[in-house]
């Protein structure tokens, strides 16, 4: 993959552009990434969190580019001083994730959220990670071994990883040793509405109390994802029991809900390559999904499932061109993607821009729905955008 981004220092000044806003006319499909989108979005969380936040920049934040956005937020590279809005710390899944912002000289905080094992942790101590423990061997080992601050992971219904909730106890003699840091836990719907996150908060509640007696008393309590934080109510009592929130999915723009609007940040754009007639009952692309209904005109785009447009979105998905919504006919394919642009007649040429995820021309087409059309996860689309197409990063 073309790494497009260059001259990283000049991305602390908001008035420098590094990229034209298309690139060269031989690109064939790209993501261009609004970097100020991003930090208006952690603005706004940090906001409605009211509690510092850990950014989620796990995943090469969600495929827009771990470095970039990291910078972007004001995270402390090198000798720059952090800015006091930078994010508390920055959050990862991974040790070769942490590895990537040390190497980029990263100085701030960072946070793995997923599990490592004893064998981790001599890494985990070299790139100074704050991991995420939850039994008792591992956290004697790091205790007794490497030290440093750590985060005790309480499971509340994930099933996913953690202690659970009812059994945190046994804990108590390793915890007594090295006091966490912080201690968390995860929600499984927090975007549902379904009720179990105040069942989540309760069990997290009661795991608190019975380890009331071993943690700190300035133990940093944290559990609130992106909808968590849109969820909750401005008064109420959670605000004050947690003292950071981590969004990772709302900074990238989606899973907006109405308690939280987000600014798009993601485009996904590509050129026409070329350009027929089909005729009544004529078929186009593979498996013949889609057969004109009468006369068509149908342009070909030099983008694919390989550059991250899900083959779901073949007779479902739409394009911003010249203003319009065109529809996605016939099948998905690897590398090109057919638009009934019938309607545009004659405007439409081989060069033109067609735009599949976010805005052109004062109409925008939302990460979240774009999802939606193609039965997609959110998350899965925008972790797939940095498959083939180049990204850009807009100041
Ligand atoms: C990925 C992740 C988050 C961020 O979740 P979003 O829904 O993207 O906001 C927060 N905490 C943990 C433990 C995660 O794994």
């Amino acid at each position: 993959m073309r790494v497009l981004i260059v001259g990283m220092s000049s991305m602390h000044d908001p008035s420098a552009a590094i990229y034209p806003d298309v690139p060269a006319a031989s690109e064939r499909a790209w993501v261009d990434i609004d970097l100020a989108a991003v930090r208006e979005n952690f603005r706004r969380l940090r906001a409605k969190a009211g509690v510092p936040l850990v950014a989620m920049v796990k995943a090469d934040a969600y495929g827009l580019g771990m470095v970039p956005i990291a910078k972007a937020l004001g995270a402390r590279f090198g000798d720059d001083a952090e800015t006091s809005d930078a994010p508390w710390a920055l959050g990862v899944a991974t040790l070769h994730e942490a590895d990537e912002l040390r190497r980029a000289d990263y100085r701030g905080r960072i946070f793995c959220s997923a599990p490592l094992t004893v064998r981790d942790l001599p890494q985990t101590k070299r790139l100074d990670v704050r991991p995420a423990l939850h039994d008792a061997d591992t956290i004697r080992s790091w205790a007794a071994h490497f030290g440093g601050p750590w985060h005790l992971a309480i499971d509340t219904g994930m099933a996913r990883a953690g202690v659970r909730w009812d059994r945190v106890s046994p804990l108590c003699e390793a915890i007594r040793f090295l006091p966490p840091e912080g201690v968390f836990t995860h929600f499984h719907s927090s975007e549902t509405g379904d009720g179990s996150l105040a069942q989540q908060d309760a069990r997290f509640a009661d795991a608190l109390s019975a380890l009331r007696d071993v943690l700190p008393a300035d133990v940093l309590v944290h559990s609130d994802n992106s909808a968590a934080i849109a969820s909750r109510e401005p008064s109420s009592e959670h605000a004050t029991t947690r003292h950071l929130a981590r969004p990772g999915i709302a900074l990238y723009g989606a899973n907006e809900l109405p308690s939280l609007p987000l600014e798009q940040v993601v485009a996904l754009r590509a050129r026409i390559i070329d350009l027929r007639e089909v005729y009544a009952g004529e078929s186009v692309s593979y498996n013949a999904t889609w057969s004109a209904p009468g006369p068509r005109r149908i342009a070909t785009v030099a983008l694919g499932y390989a550059d991250g447009y899900r083959r779901s979105l073949s007779n479902r998905g739409v394009a911003l061109l010249w203003g319009r919504r065109v529809p996605v006919v016939g099948n998905v394919t690897m590398d090109m993607t057919m638009l009934d642009v019938t309607e545009l007649g004659a405007r439409c040429a081989i060069g033109d821009v067609a735009t599949f995820i976010g805005a052109d021309r004062g109409d925008v087409l939302r990460t979240d729905a774009v999802a939606a059309a193609g039965g997609l996860s959110m998350y899965e689309l925008l972790v797939g955008l940095k498959l083939r197409a180049p990204r850009t990063w807009r100041l």
